[in-house]
């Protein structure tokens, strides 16, 4: 990961907060990797921002929606995931899944013993 490197005179490369205004230095700023680009407020005031939200009556409330939104948008690549590395599940998971692999195979050959084949002549 390359950050932008400033290599005029440190003062000329001084940037304004949007919300105290102040003109700092670019490390003062996030970086925003996504993006590319500094964030418009100094890292102090988006510590003080983050600080707000999190004391927010509802703050754990809308993490609580978040992780739901979120972990449902990822359950297709999740299982996907868990399908072609069989051997990354923990321990406890591989030993369930081992177990209902062999209660549906039981339940297959039940099945298969009971049920007359459908195919087979009328005598
Ligand atoms: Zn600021």
């Amino acid at each position: 990961m390359d950050y932008p490197t400033c290599t005029m005179s440190e003062t000329a490369f001084l940037k304004a907060c949007k919300k105290c205004g102040i003109p700092q230095l670019l490390e003062r700023f996030p970086f925003l990797k996504a993006e590319q680009k500094y964030r418009g407020t100094c890292k102090a005031c988006r510590a003080a921002e983050l600080r707000a939200l999190r004391r927010h009556p509802d703050h754990a409330e809308r993490m609580r929606e978040a992780e739901r939104v979120r972990s449902q948008r990822r359950r297709p690549a999740i299982l996907q995931w868990q399908r072609e590395h069989p051997d990354n599940m923990r321990p406890g998971r591989q030993r369930r899944a081992a177990a209902r692999a062999a209660r549906q195979a039981a339940a297959h050959a039940a099945q298969l013993l009971t049920t007359p084949p459908d195919n087979q002549p009328l005598s």
